[in-house]
């Protein structure tokens, strides 16, 4: 079962990565070891799976591999936004139905809760997470009234929500291009590559989980009531096993055909001079989502790395999973054409980093979550909103892993059906790709 299992490392540097001072990756597996659990996967979902774990079996040893340094990884590679609020990134708007989205965001405000704990508990720095919300920005008149449905669902919900207008906006930002924006507050806004890191070594130094970095599993096998985890140096036999690699799920033989593999890209500019910041305005600290969802996610950070500007947009269909040199470089200009929209008196200032992830979605938008073979199980596809939907993957996963019945953390989790098949190719491919093209061109002045 997942012989060969190919992997290569995301393209480009993600800034927030190379802002942080430089890390000694814990040491590659060298030797054959036994454990009670082996977790395959260092982002959010299995990092949240490991604490999981050690919450419900305190004597347990547990050991997890990544192919990749800790914030390396697409966990480190995100723009940051650990949303509560319903966020369907593929949907023509983010509402859905009423009493889904109830319950989506009890369990995404539940995963922030546990991630905030974890980073209270590891003594995190405070930049690595704050609530501090963040704002659905409209550029065009499609995107104002994409915010004023959105707004009226939330209010259906009783959920706060503040419409800003396009003053308020450029108080804001510093920037006159929005018309309008949607303020809701309770967003966890991250430093996910410092959030990675902090959490994987909290695990390593404050629950006994063993870590081995740069460490890619190659196959797996079924020994009597066992799992052997193959790398190229060493193994893992675990009575159980999380396998947390999103898309990468598919090439370990489980839900191949029913996953669609994407790439998302962001570039973070230098660090801005004195004159530049002054001359930007605004809040030296923000973050928006486009109103339309096909748009560009911008943040302003000024923690440790100075005051710098982080823009995400453009979206690539990769069915092997890999993006490519091209797509990375057609990401790089359309960077910079938002970029100088919304802030032409920066015209001068280069993006310092460009940087591809991937992430994965299915069709009908659910996870490829739950036991997918006797003592193996997935917390994988998370439909591109990770942050949150990751940790919710890898606690159930982990609960099931124990066979645990405290579902006091995510008690509004249902099982849910599996993801739906794929059209065949390359009808599949040529269908993706165009929608997705399509739908970048009708976001407009939002990309
Ligand atoms: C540019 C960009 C912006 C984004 N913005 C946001 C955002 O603001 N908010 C949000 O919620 N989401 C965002 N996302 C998506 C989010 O980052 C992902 O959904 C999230 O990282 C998924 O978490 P995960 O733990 O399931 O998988 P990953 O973070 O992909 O972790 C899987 C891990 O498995 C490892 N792995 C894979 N194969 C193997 C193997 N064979 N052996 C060992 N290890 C293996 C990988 O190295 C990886 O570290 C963004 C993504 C990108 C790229």
């Amino acid at each position: 079962m997942g012989n060969n299992i190919p992997y290569k490392p995301d393209l480009g540097v993600p800034g927030w990565l190379a802002l942080l001072p430089e890390r000694q990756p814990r040491s590659a597996l060298q030797e054959d070891i036994e454990v009670d659990y082996c977790i395959v996967g260092a982002g959010f979902a299995g990092l949240a799976a490991a604490r999981r774990i050690r919450q419900l079996d305190r004597n347990a040893s547990i050991a997890i591999l990544d192919a990749t340094s800790a914030g390396s990884g697409p966990a480190g590679r995100n723009s940051g936004f650990m949303i509560d609020l319903p966020h369907i990134v593929a949907s023509s708007s983010y509402a859905g139905q009423l009493e889904s989205d109830m319950r989506d965001i009890k369990l995404n405000r539940s995963a922030i809760e546990f991630v905030g704990n974890m980073v209270r508990e590891f003594n995190c720095p405070q930049q690595v997470f704050r609530i501090e919300g963040k704002v659905n920005a409209a550029a065009g008149k499609s995107g104002v009234r994409a915010n004023e449905n959105y707004a009226r669902h939330l209010e259906r919900m009783k959920e706060p929500c503040e419409m800003l207008n396009s003053n308020e906006m450029e108080r804001m930002t510093g920037t006159d291009y929005y018309l309008g924006g949607l303020h809701t507050p309770g967003v966890a806004m991250i430093q996910p590559a410092m959030l990675n890191q902090q959490i994987a070594d909290g695990l390593v130094n404050q629950c006994a989980c063993k870590l081995f970095e740069n460490t890619a599993v190659t196959s797996i096998h079924k020994q009597r009531e066992r799992w052997k985890f193959v790398t190229e140096s060493g193994s893992v036999v675990a009575g159980r096993g999380v396998l947390a690699v999103n898309g990468f799920v598919e090439k370990f033989g489980f839900y191949q055909r029913r996953l669609m593999h994407v790439n998302l890209y962001a570039s973070m500019t230098r660090e801005l001079t004195t004159d530049e910041i002054s001359s930007l305005g605004g809040e030296s600290r923000w973050g928006i989502t486009p109103s339309n969802p096909f748009g560009s996610t911008v943040r302003r950070i000024s923690d440790s790395g100075g005051h710098r500007i982080v823009i995400r947009n453009r979206f690539s269909y990769d069915p092997d999973l890999f993006a490519s040199e091209v797509n990375l470089e057609k990401a790089k200009t359309d960077h910079r054409r938002s970029f100088e929209a919304r802030f032409p008196e920066l015209n001068r200032v280069r993006m310092e980093y460009c940087w591809s992830g991937r992430i994965c979605a299915s069709r009908n938008h659910v996870w490829a979550l739950g036991k997918v073979a006797d003592h193996l199980y997935s917390a994988c596809c998370q439909n591109g909103l990770g942050a949150s939907k990751g940790v919710i993957a890898g606690i159930v996963a982990a609960e099931m892993a124990c066979d645990s019945d405290d579902d006091r953390l995510m008690p509004d989790y249902r099982q849910e059906i599996q993801p739906e098949k794929l059209i065949p190719e390359p009808f599949m491919s040529i269908g993706a790709g165009t929608y997705l093209k399509c739908r970048e061109w009708i976001a407009g002045r939002d990309k």
